[in-house]
């Protein structure tokens, strides 16, 4: 299979297309960039790899990390953490507060910002400094010492982070949040933050292609049995009200964020990372999807 023809005739197509969509703009840090900017990296299992345009340009990873953050709890707690945070789709938008009320705080899913929310509290209770083993993983599967976290990003959501601040409040008056709403809510902010590449952020995935150990590195993060349930829900709830067209469109199980990064991965062959920060209605690159739905087409390569 040559992938890097592929990505290129893709790539092409879609840069071509009309449709950009629009950057977030209620993280104002978000709304400054360019809309019209595009990368793509695919990591190969074999390591070889296959790259197009803004591949080596730095955004945040915003909702990709709660892939991160649910592995990190899932290692080190099991299956103990689902009685925290449920498996199912939600239907609904990333920020809802729909469903709390009625469902005891418990989040249907890690992926939402309610159930990534409940995460960040249960990483507080596992790690002395979660931020730390979090990007100390990051730089690890990376082999990228300087990947850290952008203060005025995580600021600049903290300035207008209404949502979560009620969702915390929220779920912690409904007893599932046990730390300090401010502490959970800057721990939150800031993985959201962390600035990376396409590459990198390829890279960082390898090991959910990988039966849970990381492809350049060797480490080990998860069994392969909990890399199965990571990929279900990835694929399950990892667009949000999208997940469904998602699944049609693309077949892998993927994530997306607002800050128009999205990861897919498919299982035992590679992890492919995008990024264009123009989004669609529902929040998810406009680009990013008709990428990957192009992609896939082009090559096949789908779990079904
Ligand atoms: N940091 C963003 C927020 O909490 C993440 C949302 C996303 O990427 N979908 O609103």
């Amino acid at each position: 299979m040559n992938y890097q023809q592929a990505i290129n005739k893709v790539y092409q197509t879609v840069l071509q297309g009309s449709r950009l969509g629009e950057a977030a703009d209620y993280i104002p840090e978000l709304a400054r960039v360019d809309a019209d900017q595009m990368g793509v990296y695919l990591h190969h299992n074999d390591l070889s790899s296959a790259s197009a345009g803004a591949w080596d340009q730095n955004f945040s990873i915003q909702s990709v990390v709660k892939v991160l953050t649910l592995s990190m709890a899932y290692q080190k707690l099991g299956s103990d953490i689902w009685h925290r945070v449920g498996v199912e789709p939600s239907g609904t938008p990333f920020n809802s507060l729909g469903h709390l009320e009625h469902e005891q705080g418990v989040p249907r899913n890690p992926f939402s910002n309610a159930g990534a929310l409940v995460v960040c509290d249960v990483l507080l209770d596992l790690f002395d400094d979660p931020r730390a083993a979090m990007l100390q993983m990051i730089r690890e599967s990376t082999g990228n010492p300087v990947i850290d976290v952008n203060k005025s990003i995580a600021d600049s959501e903290k300035s207008e982070g209404f949502r979560n601040v009620a969702l915390a409040n929220l779920i912690k008056s409904l007893g599932n949040i046990k730390h300090d709403v401010n502490e959970l809510l800057d721990l939150y902010f800031d993985c959201c933050s962390i600035t990376l590449n396409c590459k990198d952020l390829a890279l960082l995935f390898s090991f959910l292609a990988n039966q849970g150990t990381c492809v350049q590195t060797g480490k080990a993060l998860l069994t392969p049995s909990q890399t199965k349930r990571i990929n279900a829900i990835m694929l399950t709830c990892g667009f949000y009200d999208e997940a469904g067209q998602f699944a049609y469109k693309i077949g892998l199980p993927g994530k997306s964020g607002v800050s128009g990064a999205i990861v897919a991965v498919m299982p035992n062959v590679f992890s492919l990372a995008i990024w264009s920060p123009g989004l669609n209605i529902k929040g998810n690159s406009q680009r990013g999807i008709e990428f990957l739905e192009g992609f896939t087409n082009e090559t096949g390569q789908s779990i079904f």
